[in-house]
């Protein structure tokens, strides 16, 4: 199936629009997608590495609430250092639960269980802690002196606190920094994954567009060749009409508006064949008889003595004339006399042979060539051809001198006749006219 120009047009626009279109969304989908692992990857890093330095941050303060209670034995901190342990709990679940690297939630369980035996000590100690000192006040600084003095387990805390309690924390504090620390390096793996994926999209951008550019190259190659072939066919063809040769026809490729040009074109040329071939039978044709005309004769002439000069053959030249057909018209008038040339011409065509040429040689006389026919032979034919006119009825021939419409005839024969073939239309009217001298109706073949 052939799809017209208009509808390949159409095609090619739409299937160019739907690439570029594919492209720009394509285009536009990976910057998306980019730009959101970016912003998420890059927030949820960030709110990581923030909880993470909370959570030291958080111990330190906590430390700090413990000292200051410990030293005024005020009721406020010991409940603000309850709230940060907690606070410390809920964190680090916070940073658990938006952790998805292994190591960082293994070294946030080790935190955990670090920080809990921490939080216990603490607990341990402030239980047993004097409340309510304040520093000015000399009965509570006894107080506290006789509480560190006199009971020997919180001397035992103390230690805690000031030693191991330290060397505790201190080891908190470096799993915090540790935390911060591989945050920080998940950080740089997001900053290489980020950089990947936008020389990914770079990538399928340019590649993208070159692929977009060379389709369309190859669209409008394709659409051009489409049309351009068969037209070079089209034009060739035209060409070779134009040349003169009415028998080629294009053959058209499609069916399509190159198509059809190409169809009406071959049938303005058979029409034109036909108009050509008409011409030429009208130009070689006497319009009343059918018989071929005096021009044609003279073509005909030439040709027939030339082949019979060069291959030897012989050539009997018949020239035909009505008898009295002024008479004929005079009596009956111009139509009739008409009729009588046209019957005349009809016997005359069917008495001969196919092969032997006949034309009207000028007003009531015919000419015939008898090809490869002697003098005998041609006597024979021309007293059959007299036969036949002269059984034919005419009608009114009866008025005619005699009561009968009858023709003459005069023959030559070349080579017998005469050695030059172009004399021999010459000949056989000079034995025409002795046949008409003789008396009409008779065959008078030149001596
Ligand atoms: P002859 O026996 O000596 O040939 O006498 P003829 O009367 O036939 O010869 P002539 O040359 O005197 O006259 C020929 C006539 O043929 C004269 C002319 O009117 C007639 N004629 C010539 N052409 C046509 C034609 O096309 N139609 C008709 N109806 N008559 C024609
Ligand atoms: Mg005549
Ligand atoms: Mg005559």
């Amino acid at each position: 199936m052939t799809l017209s120009l208009k509808t390949r047009f159409l095609m090619a626009t739409l299937l160019v629009t739907f690439f570029i279109f594919l492209y720009a969304v394509s285009t536009l989908k990976s910057q998306i997608v980019t730009s959101n692992l970016l912003r998420e990857t890059l927030s949820k890093n960030l709110s990581t590495m923030r909880l993470a330095s909370e959570i030291k941050h958080d111990f330190v303060l906590h430390d700090d609430l413990v000292f200051r209670f410990l030293a005024t034995g005020d009721d406020t901190l010991l409940d603000e250092s309850s709230r940060s342990r907690e606070k410390i709990k809920i964190t680090m679940s916070k940073l658990k639960m938006a952790s998805e690297s292994p190591t960082v939630r293994e070294l946030l369980s080790e935190l955990e269980s670090e920080s809990a035996g921490y939080f216990k000590d603490m607990q341990k100690l402030l239980a047993t802690a004097p409340r309510g000192v304040v520093p000015d006040d000399k009965v509570s600084i006894l107080k506290a002196i006789s509480w560190a003095k006199q009971i020997p387990n919180q001397q035992k805390a103390l230690e805690v606190i000031s030693a191991k309690g330290k060397t505790k924390l201190n080891y908190i504090y470096s799993l915090c920094d540790k935390l911060v620390d591989l945050n920080r390096v998940r950080m740089e793996d997001v900053q290489k994954q980020i950089q990947a994926a936008v020389d990914q999209s770079q990538w399928s951008i340019q590649w993208g567009g070159l692929s977009i550019f060379v389709g369309i190259a190859l669209i409008g190659l394709l659409l051009a060749l489409s049309i351009l072939t068969p037209l070079k066919e089209l034009q060739s063809g035209i060409r070779r009409i134009m040349g003169g040769d009415l028998n080629f026809e294009i053959i058209p490729h499609s069916a399509d508006e190159i198509g059809r040009i190409t169809q009406a074109f071959n049938a303005m040329t058979r029409n034109l064949k036909e108009k050509q071939a008409q011409l030429l039978r009208e130009t070689i044709t006497d319009e009343l008889t059918g018989l071929y005309n005096f021009r044609y004769f003279q073509e005909e002439l030439k040709n027939e003595t030339e082949r019979a000069r060069r291959y030897e053959r012989h050539l009997s030249v018949l020239l035909i004339d009505i008898d009295h057909f002024k008479h004929y018209n005079d009596t009956h008038g111009h139509e009739m006399g008409n009729v009588v040339l046209k019957t005349t011409a009809q016997a005359l065509r069917e008495t001969l042979r196919p092969s032997d040429f006949l034309a009207r040689y000028g007003g009531e006389e015919f000419v015939a060539f008898l090809t490869d026919t002697d003098k005998t032979q041609g006597q024979r034919v021309a007293e059959r051809v007299r036969e036949a006119i002269d059984a034919c009825q005419f009608p009114g021939e009866e008025k005619q001198p005699g009561g009968k419409l009858t023709i003459s005839l005069g023959g030559a024969t070349f080579p017998e006749n005469t050695k030059v073939a172009k004399d021999l239309v010459e000949k056989a009217d000079k034995a025409l006219y002795e046949a008409k001298h003789r008396g009409r109706n008779r065959v008078v073949w030149i001596s």
